[in-house]
């Protein structure tokens, strides 16, 4: 066989031809050369053929890109789309009705409608507490799904009936047909449209699904929700989604988790934070306060002097890990609440221990504005 022509000089046009002047120098060979205008023609069915593998290369961008580094190279073997070019077939007969049919051929024609197809997949979201997310819990859900017809076993036919084959295609889900164009007939395929590309035709359609097969169901699910989930984290159920079709395996369910907003406590990761306010005494003398945790309130002894905005840490009294049993921690910090509305007698008590710390209160003051000053110096 001989050497394969330059692509480029196969088509008469420059290295650096545009898309346009390539399908431009394209259609006119592919007119001079066609079959049918030069019958019984060997050389001008070569010549066709030739023209048609460049074009087929060129007129694709990646295609073109792979020639243009590694020349007929890239074309070789089974590595690259273009397997070669198989003469007359409907490979090349494609790139031909894409070009003068604005591609309304070629495209889907594998995809027959006749197989099995899977179920698709259905999203569902879910409001729960923080308390739920953080201890687990079972939630039954109503998901409306298209499910098989349990009357017609997923037929579409009614009872004591079954699909028949359909006649204008021959069970093919697909018509053969011959399409007139400038260059002389060609034998296209499309999708039969007496059955829709089923292949079959159901004359007795089923009552309960009209021949659909499915019907649109509610059903109760189960849904186990781990402790420690996190807001946002889905839960996928295998086979939960939509019934297929024709056998198709059923699609998958999809739950989002939503958390919804606690009134004390907030989550960090597997941590829990929150804020308790204690009082001013508590805070001077320090003592037990009331902490709530997740588990229930607890006792927990703060220090003489502690400040507002400090944080204790309670370990393990966070969220359980998923898939482990370690828990995360708390993080409590305090603010201390100076009191409003003070009887006569506190008001008293607070101005005569105000007198007694008073040069205490006076070094403090002085101590924090000595320190402003040396700021501002520099
Ligand atoms: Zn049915
Ligand atoms: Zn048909």
């Amino acid at each position: 066989m001989a050497e394969k022509r330059d692509y480029y000089e196969v088509l008469g046009v420059p290295r650096q031809a545009s898309p346009e002047d390539i399908k431009k120098a394209y259609r006119k060979l592919a007119k001079k050369y066609h079959p049918d205008i030069n019958p019984g023609d060997k050389n001008a069915e070569a010549k066709f053929k030739e023209v048609n593998e460049a074009y087929s290369v060129l007129s694709d961008e990646q295609k073109r890109s792979n020639y243009d580094r590694f020349g007929h190279a890239a074309f070789d073997g089974t590595g690259s789309g273009f397997g070669g070019f198989d003469g007359f077939g409907f490979g090349g007969l494609d790139d031909l009705f894409e070009t003068f049919m604005g591609g309304a051929f070629g495209r889907g024609r594998k995809s027959t409608r006749n197989g099995p197809v899977r179920g698709r997949d259905i999203q569902y979201s879910i409001d729960i507490t923080f308390e739920e997310a953080a201890f687990g819990v079972t939630k039954e859900i109503s998901v409306t799904r298209l499910q098989t017809c349990t009357k017609c076993n997923g037929t579409g036919a009614k009872a004591g009936t079954s699909p028949e084959n359909c006649k204008h295609c021959q069970g093919t889900g697909q018509i053969r047909y011959t399409q007139a164009t400038p260059f002389g007939q060609f034998v296209n395929v499309k999708t039969c449209d007496v059955c829709n590309g089923e292949g079959k035709i159901i004359t007795n359609p089923c009552e309960a699904c009209h021949g659909k097969a499915r019907i649109s169901k509610k059903s109760l699910i189960s849904l186990s929700i781990p402790a420690g989930i996190d807001d946002g984290q889905t839960i996928s159920l295998k086979g939960e989604g939509e019934s297929g079709l024709r056998g198709g395996l059923a699609g998958d369910l999809y739950v989002i988790i939503h958390i919804k907003p606690h009134e004390i406590f907030k989550r960090e990761g597997y941590d829990v934070v929150c804020d308790v306010p204690i009082s001013f005494t508590q805070a001077a003398l320090g003592g037990e306060i009331d902490i709530p945790t997740i588990d229930g309130i607890i006792k927990y002894t703060i220090p003489e002097g502690t400040q507002t905005a400090t944080v204790f840490k309670l370990k393990g009294k966070g969220i359980k890990r998923l898939r482990s049993n370690s828990r995360g921690d708390q993080y409590v910090r305090v603010n201390v609440e100076v009191p409003t509305r003070l009887t006569q007698k506190q008001k008293d008590l607070l101005r005569q221990f105000a007198e007694i710390s008073g040069d205490e209160g006076l070094e403090q003051k002085k101590g924090f504005f000595e320190k402003v000053r040396d700021i501002f110096k520099e």
